[in-house]
């Protein structure tokens, strides 16, 4: 297995012999608008072009269709007789987009081997909630690899903790720069949930992803870093992989105190 972090929450998987993408962002710096009004989007390039992250994939996954999960330019690139697995409220609206192999996840899916499972997630609180719209995160099993858990664009809350308790994860990567909407509701993890969530795995590995991309973001990876150090005392890692060492392993930033 490997994963490699593309940008924001865009990450390349090898898993179980097969290779996928899951919610590609390719646009170039400051090519999308503010969200935050503190910069255009992304706030970064990618750390090589998009033809060489998309080489060699058979299947995209996107948690839902928000513009840093499913931009202009991946809806361009990647190929419309691509496998495409997204939850059921998206597929018309992939569909439009010219994509005719999109097969929407109820439940439970097997991919080649691959058990895929769909959990919802909670993208805030109140208005905002309703605003953000229907998200998922997806759980990946396979023989001989291990159980991953991708949460999505979620706050934690107990759906989340629910999937950890049913699933067991080795590794779980969550969404955690942090970001607000409107009048500053979080609609991601910060750093504190992510260290709640961390405190609630302590068997898995946490790899925290979707910091330093985009301008709605209050939690950056080096103050992630810094929060996990001062404040995460349990056997377990977060790794913070950086971009910018594509395509080495992921970069493991938090002590093990194991
Ligand atoms: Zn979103
Ligand atoms: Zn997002």
């Amino acid at each position: 297995m490997r994963i490699q972090l593309i940008r924001g929450a865009t990450l390349r998987f090898s898993y179980a012999g097969r290779n996928f993408i899951i919610d590609p962002c390719f646009s170039a710096k400051h090519t999308m608008p503010s969200w935050a009004g503190k910069s255009l989007n992304p706030l970064v390039d990618l750390g090589c072009s998009p033809l060489e992250v998309i080489e060699g994939i058979e299947m995209a996954i996107i948690s839902h269709l928000h513009s840093d999960h499913f931009d202009s330019v991946a809806r361009k690139l990647l190929p419309k007789e691509m496998l495409v697995f997204c939850q059921p409220s998206d597929e018309p609206g992939i569909r439009n987009k010219g994509f005719y192999n999109v097969t929407p996840i109820e439940n439970e899916i097997s991919w080649n081997g691959i058990t895929i499972t769909r959990f919802p997630g909670q993208h805030g609180t109140g208005e905002v909630l309703k605003e953000m719209g229907n998200v998922s995160g997806f759980v990946f099993q396979a023989e001989a690899e291990p159980t991953i858990y991708w949460t999505g664009d979620t706050i934690w809350c107990n759906v989340v903790k629910d999937v950890i308790k049913r699933t067991q994860p080795k590794i779980i990567v969550t969404h955690s720069c942090g970001a607000v909407w409107r009048n500053s509701t979080p609609i991601v993890m910060d750093a504190t949930q992510t260290i709640d969530l961390c405190h609630s795995a302590p068997k898995s590995t946490v790899i925290a992803t979707h910091m330093d991309s985009f301008d709605h973001a209050t939690v950056s990876r080096e103050f992630l870093r810094e929060y996990a150090n001062a404040n995460c005392c349990c056997s377990q890692v977060l790794s913070l992989p950086c971009p910018r060492h594509l395509p080495k392993p992921a970069h493991i930033f938090c002590r093990i105190t194991a």
